[in-house]
């Protein structure tokens, strides 16, 4: 088998196939239902997958819900992303130890887990790509993210269904896997028949595909794989105008409608939190109270927070609209400078977990309706 054939397989090949990479040394990571939605855990096999789940979103609005079929994957993306196991939220960087007058100070050592990741979707695999960017290809690669992604093992699924809140298809990144997976699978439920078309696109990938019981995919197998993606793509909750977006909202830092987001969000962070992108950390340093051990922490940050942007004395951003301001542009416009990319890949998680149902694509339609310079445009027009 090469790395591009494509195959068909079964629920219990989808069991082997987890069972496999569990045999191999990986971590299996996976979706399960807990506390009221579906999140990324430890999982042993096809049992602790979410069978017959799906989540319906809206703007601040999550619910699980029970499916008419038995479907692996009938749900679209929940609170957590892969963010959390490749850059995880709490890291001990460094640990010391007094003696006599001086201290010891030991290295943490990098973690050796292996992951598999199972239900990769086509808006993390992009996001996935933007913090290989951050993390990797700068002039600082973080040996964190380095050790925990070379080692990972990736099965995307391609979506068969969008979400309330995903934009997917207008930020370029699904609902179809293109690249960054070893393994892809499309889940088929069609007169009494449950499998997954399969695609393998690494070596590895083809390797694990060929050692679990599968059989080609016939044509006709690939086209309602593919028809199932194409129907998705019709379906999106949200969609954004992105065309020019970087000049739309670099020309309208002053625009009337940040005064307005920032009457309604909290400052909370839950944006940035659930984000697959967003990257951003701060440093603790703690003791204890012997005062013989102190350790420094790397913890997830927020842009949203005051403490973020303090600098000699005071925060550069203390009120709401500088602060979710920096968040939006720095998604949508600063970040194409940065990274050579949008930071958005159209995951909807702002959009469903903020508790006041901010929508980042009702905040960008908004601007671009009263664009600053096409009024002033107008206005010229009118007056001539
Ligand atoms: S936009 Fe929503 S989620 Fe983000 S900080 Fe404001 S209130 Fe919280
Ligand atoms: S900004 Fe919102 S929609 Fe875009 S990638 Fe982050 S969480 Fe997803």
């Amino acid at each position: 088998m090469d790395s591009q054939t494509q195959a068909v397989i079964d629920s219990r090949a989808l069991d082997k196939l987890i069972q496999l990479l569990l045999q191999r040394g990986y971590e299996v990571v996976g979706p399960v239902v807990r506390e009221g939605a579906i999140i990324y855990d430890q999982i042993e096999g096809l049992k602790d997958l979410p069978a017959g789940w799906t989540d319906e979103q809206d703007g601040g609005k999550y619910r699980l819900a029970r499916r008419a079929d038995a479907a692996l994957f009938g749900y679209v993306v929940g609170p957590h992303s892969w963010k959390r196991f490749l850059h995880p939220p709490r890291q001990r960087l460094w640990s010391a130890k007094r003696g006599g007058a001086s201290f010891q100070v030991s290295a943490e050592r990098q973690s050796e887990t292996k992951y598999a990741f199972i239900g990769v979707r086509a808006c993390e695999l992009a996001a996935i790509a933007i913090q290989d960017k951050v993390f990797l290809e700068g002039a600082h690669v973080d040996p964190i993210y380095r050790t925990r992604r070379e080692n990972s093992f990736i099965v995307a699924v391609n979506c068969g269904q969008a979400g309330g809140t995903c934009f997917c298809v207008s930020m370029n990144t699904g609902p179809k896997a293109t690249f960054g997976y070893d393994i892809a699978l499309t889940e088929v439920l069609q007169e009494g028949r449950h499998v997954f078309v399969v695609q393998a696109d690494t070596e590895r990938g083809a390797e694990v595909l060929n050692a679990i019981p599968h059989v080609s995919a016939t044509p006709q197998d690939l086209k309602v794989a593919s028809e199932i993606v194409d129907e998705t793509a019709r379906h999106m909750g949200r969609s954004m105008e992105t065309a020019g977006i970087k000049e739309l909202l670099t020309r309208n830092y002053g625009h009337p409608r940040w005064d307005d987001v920032a009457s309604r969000c909290l400052t909370c962070a839950n944006c940035t939190m659930v984000c697959p992108t967003c990257f951003c950390t701060t440093v603790e340093d703690v003791t204890d109270l012997t005062g013989q051990n102190a350790e420094r922490w790397r913890n997830w940050d927020s842009c949203f927070t005051m403490d973020f942007s303090y600098i000699a004395g005071g925060s550069i951003r203390s009120s709401a609209r500088s602060r979710y301001r920096q968040w939006m542009t720095h998604k949508l416009a600063t970040w194409i400078d940065q990274f050579g990319s949008s930071g958005c890949v159209g995951c909807g998680r702002c959009i469903t977990w903020c508790p006041v149902g901010i929508d980042i694509t009702e905040e960008a339609h908004a601007i671009r309706e009263s664009d600053s310079a096409v009024i002033a445009g107008e206005s010229r027009m009118e007056k001539a």
